[in-house]
């Protein structure tokens, strides 16, 4: 069946008109799954019960229940854990700042991308999400909260990239002014790098953010922490960063995660420093979240602190990222793998 929430609204027109109806209808239903994020047709008070008996036969409406949901006692963070229609499920997590909320959302169920460090990983790719199915995440956590969402990062488990026609899809109906109305402006997607997708998206010419997990400034290093750098150099990397520049006009977040003795000594940041010193970009440094299947260990919190000095000392833009709900399994695909141990 067709599944209603992912559908623009004027696919959602065409829809209604082969169904005869009026096409201000879709307008209604449109509203309703994005606007106000209803869960079901009886909320849908102004929706002939006839047109919701249709669409029930015709459609998917794809709606996501936490199933677990972590607060932290340190800084309020509160981590999801959704099940989805076919009994898999999805983390999300939402981040609460002076400045609004942000939600973390995951584009995939797993993630064939193998990055060392990472558990979301380590059991391979499940499947792509829809574009409804990563909504929803944002959804579900606004009427949990019932507060609004104003920045959405997909950083989540999985590669977006890898899941890209969904991906766009899902950027396309979040930004939308009919629906939940989010700037582009406030959305992040993070890649491993995937260059030809990088290259596509930048030809689109969205106002989102585009962030690289680099976490190694050498081919050599990089191919060690993340699979995907043996299909793609460095220097085609930044390459395809610069073009998303030239044709965006939005700087590059390059995210690196800090592994103590890995990837974090005065001669790395050097090296950082002089691969991306010409680009327009910001660097957000992150003491990497050990992970129980793997025994990377934190940088020291004065490694952190000389590695950003130094590359401010080379005049780049960069910020440590604050670690936010620690005690609730704050690491991308640890909520989930323990809730499937049965813990
Ligand atoms: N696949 C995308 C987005 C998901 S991960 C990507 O690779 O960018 C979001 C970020 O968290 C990435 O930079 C990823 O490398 C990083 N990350 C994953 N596991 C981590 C861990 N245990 N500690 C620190 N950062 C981690």
């Amino acid at each position: 069946m067709t599944d209603l929430k992912s559908l623009t609204l004027d696919e959602l027109t065409a829809e209604m008109q082969k169904m005869g109806e009026k096409s201000f209808r879709a307008k209604q239903l449109y509203g309703w799954m994005h606007g106000r994020q209803a869960v079901c047709y009886e909320e849908m008070t102004n929706l002939p019960r006839t047109l919701a008996d249709k669409c029930r036969e015709r459609y998917d409406y794809i709606v996501l229940k936490p199933v677990r949901v972590q607060e932290s006692a340190i800084d309020g963070t509160r981590k999801y854990l959704f099940a989805l229609p076919d009994g898999n499920t999805v983390e999300s997590v939402l981040m609460r700042y002076k400045h609004g909320s942000c939600v973390c959302v995951s584009s995939q169920v797993g993630c064939r991308m193998g990055c060392r460090f990472c558990a979301s990983t380590l059991d391979g790719l499940e499947r792509n999400l829809l574009p409804s199915e990563m909504l929803e995440q944002v959804y579900a956590v606004t009427r949990h909260t019932g507060e609004r969402v104003s920045n959405v990062v997909v950083m989540g488990s999985g590669e977006p990239l890898d899941n890209y026609d969904n991906l766009l899809r899902f950027l396309e109906l979040l930004t939308d002014e009919n629906g939940l109305h989010i700037s582009q402006r406030n959305v992040t997607v993070s890649t491993c790098g995937i260059v030809p997708r990088m290259r596509q998206l930048a030809d689109r010419q969205l106002q989102i953010t585009l962030a690289l997990s680099l976490h190694a400034a050498t081919d050599d290093r990089r191919r060690k922490l993340m699979p995907v750098a043996e299909r793609y150099s460095l220097n085609e990397l930044m390459e395809a960063c610069a073009y998303y520049f030239e044709r965006t006009g939005r700087r590059i977040t390059f995210e690196y995660s800090l592994v103590r003795g890995v990837n974090d000594s005065a001669e790395d940041a050097a090296l950082l420093a002089s691969l991306i010193g010409h680009l327009n970009c910001h660097v957000n440094l992150i003491p990497v979240n050990p992970i129980r299947e793997r025994d990377y260990v934190q940088s020291e919190r004065y490694a952190v602190n000389a590695f950003r000095d130094r590359l401010r000392d080379r005049g780049l833009n960069v910020t440590v990222r604050r670690e936010m709900g620690r005690d609730i399994d704050g690491a991308c695909g640890q909520l989930r793998r323990r809730y499937m141990r049965g813990e």
